[in-house]
């Protein structure tokens, strides 16, 4: 278990987290450093860090269990769509490395317990001396234009009632060009030209970065892969169906905001 520091600004930065939802006081205003060390003595309390570098302080909670009436719990994703970018981001990082922690407990190549590692965010192992980073996974995410009008799709495995980009993780050995290419061409028959890179923001469920880009359409008809999508079509820019939450890079592309 890390030492336990104080944070340079004890009202921000202190995160504990259910899954994908963030605990926060009643009144909806962030924990505060005694809150998280309230919380931590609970039963239900599991893996807690903190990184003084960062002002930051993190505590994992275990799902199922009732708070204390004095908090109440919010979505990560909503958490993201009404805060700064440096909040998001250091509660993007909160949860990824709860979640790596987790996972990363035992030497791959060994099996020997690892240990936390003093010089970087890493553990290592006392036996084979192998270091592990935390892992990011890179993603492409994409709006294709033809003219007014984007593709867009309802996806089958997440937010079902919103219609999205396409996106999809890269393969070993792409680039992030290929794969956008790869992942409109697959998942719905349409061939991609003057792909152009965007922006890029780390989306923690658990370990992903989204790379951005917009793509002009440049042949084919929609032929949705049934494996992935339930639909997918052209919609009018400014009159687009729901699309995805403030907060994700989806919803700057669909928005023309990057
Ligand atoms: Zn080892």
């Amino acid at each position: 278990m890390a030492m336990i520091t104080f944070p340079k600004d004890p009202e921000k930065n202190c995160f504990a987290l259910i899954g994908r939802n963030l605990v926060l006081k009643e009144n909806g205003d962030n924990l505060t450093f005694q809150d998280l060390l309230e919380l931590k003595e609970r039963e239900d309390a599991g893996d807690f860090f903190s990184e003084p570098d960062n002002h930051l302080c993190a505590l994992e909670l275990t799902e199922g269990n009732t708070l204390p009436s004095k908090y109440k719990t919010d979505t990560v994703r909503h958490f993201f769509a009404t805060h700064p970018e440096e909040e998001s981001y250091l509660l993007a990082r909160s949860r990824a490395l709860l979640s790596w922690r987790k996972d990363m407990v035992y030497c791959s190549c060994c099996g020997t317990r690892l240990e936390e590692s003093t010089d970087s965010t890493s553990r290592f192992c006392p036996s084979c001396k192998k270091i592990i980073f935390p892992r990011i996974e890179p993603c492409v995410i994409v709006l294709v234009n033809r003219g007014e009008e984007i593709l867009l799709a309802r996806h089958l495995q997440r937010n079902q009632d919103v219609y999205a980009c396409i996106a999809g993780f890269m393969e070993v050995g792409e680039t992030a060009e290929h794969a956008v290419r790869r992942e409109i061409l697959e998942e719905t028959g349409i061939s991609v030209k003057n792909i152009h890179y965007r922006g890029s923001q780390s989306w923690p469920f658990p370990d992903q970065l989204m790379l951005a880009f917009t793509a002009e359409y440049e042949s084919g008809e929609i032929n949705v892969q049934k494996e992935e999508l339930i639909e997918a079509g052209w919609f009018d820019r400014n009159n687009c169906p729901a699309t995805p939450q403030p907060g994700s890079i989806a919803y700057r592309l669909i928005h023309g905001l990057i």
